[in-house]
């Protein structure tokens, strides 16, 4: 079931339990995933957060990059952009 591919890439990534059935496991490898997220992203880019249906349940399931900042700097940052809009 579960290729290296995977377990590879699954060092580098927080998977939050899913809020159906509390499974902490993906059923692909992350990059394959985000591939079927967001299908326009560039190959190369990596997505810090997402999310994934589970696969045992169809629940819902946050992937998070473990380096991946969710800081109240990206959060301002975010912020700044909005009001770019405004301006
Ligand atoms: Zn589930």
């Amino acid at each position: 079931m579960v290729t290296n591919k995977y377990l590879r890439e699954r060092a580098d990534w927080i998977i939050q339990p899913c809020n159906k059935c509390g499974l902490t496991e993906l059923f692909d490898a992350p990059s394959d995933l985000m591939r079927v997220v967001f299908p326009d992203a560039p190959p190369d880019s990596v997505m810090e957060v997402f999310t994934a249906s589970c696969g045992a349940c169809g629940g819902v399931q946050l992937v998070q990059h473990k380096d991946a900042q969710l800081e109240e700097d990206s959060i301002e940052q975010q912020q700044k952009k909005w009001w770019q809009l405004w301006e």
